[in-house]
């Protein structure tokens, strides 16, 4: 059962967890396996990973065209996260998938979770859990991408960011990235689910 909606199935999911729990990795899947669901790109002011594209995994912009979004209300929301970059969602793409009865996902940060919790209260907000804090710190350390000095920054997100679960309608755990991904999808309408049986089936 999910608190506070009537049905248990929804056109806009809010996906949110603490940091390296695999919400990309996650997000990803479901893009390879369900392309009926819109998957939101966020502009955000980190340079690009090796092998991240522009447009693809993020919009990257300057700080300045950041500014110019915020000031013009294209974002739906955004935030500065791992007190290091700003990401935010454009709020022009979301309306447009909704309008045209997609499925839509948002994958971002708590503080952005909240935001959207405001504005749009009508979405599923769903917290992606790690299997265990030890696997979280394992997930982090071995992903290599950061400094020390970020990791460590990171990991105190991560604990911050656990701390939120009870604020979500519902928590799906992270044990393997396909299961996730398809119970993620069994939530939202217009959607195509392979072999989950309904969560609301209880
Ligand atoms: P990364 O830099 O590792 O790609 O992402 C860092 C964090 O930024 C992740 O926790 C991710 O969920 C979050 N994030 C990505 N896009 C957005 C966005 O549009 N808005 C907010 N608030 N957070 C985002």
């Amino acid at each position: 059962m999910i608190a506070g909606h009537g049905s248990a199935r929804t056109r806009l999911i809010v996906l949110a967890g603490p940091t390296a729990v695999g919400k990309g990795t996650v997000a990803a899947q479901v893009r390879r396996s369900h392309p009926e669901v819109w998957i939101s790109v966020s502009a955000t002011t980190r340079s690009p990973r090796p092998g991240e594209v522009d447009g693809v995994h993020y919009w990257f912009v300057s700080d300045e065209e950041f500014d110019r979004m915020v000031e013009d209300g294209e974002l739906l929301e955004w935030a500065v996260v791992h007190k290091a970059a700003r990401y935010g969602t454009p709020r022009g793409p979301v309306e447009e998938a909704l309008a045209a009865g997609r499925p839509a996902m948002l994958e971002i940060d708590l503080q952005g979770a909240r935001q959207v919790r405001t504005t749009m209260p009508e979405a599923l907000f769903v917290f992606l859990k790690p299997p265990s804090w030890e696997e979280l710190v394992r997930r982090l350390v071995g992903r290599g991408t950061e400094t020390e000095a970020e990791r460590e920054r990171r990991l105190e997100t991560a604990q911050e960011e656990l701390a939120a679960e009870a604020e979500f309608d519902i928590t799906i755990v992270n044990h393997e990235v396909h299961d996730a991904a398809e119970e993620l999808v069994a939530l939202m309408v217009g959607a195509h689910t392979e072999d989950v049986p309904s969560p609301d089936s209880d």
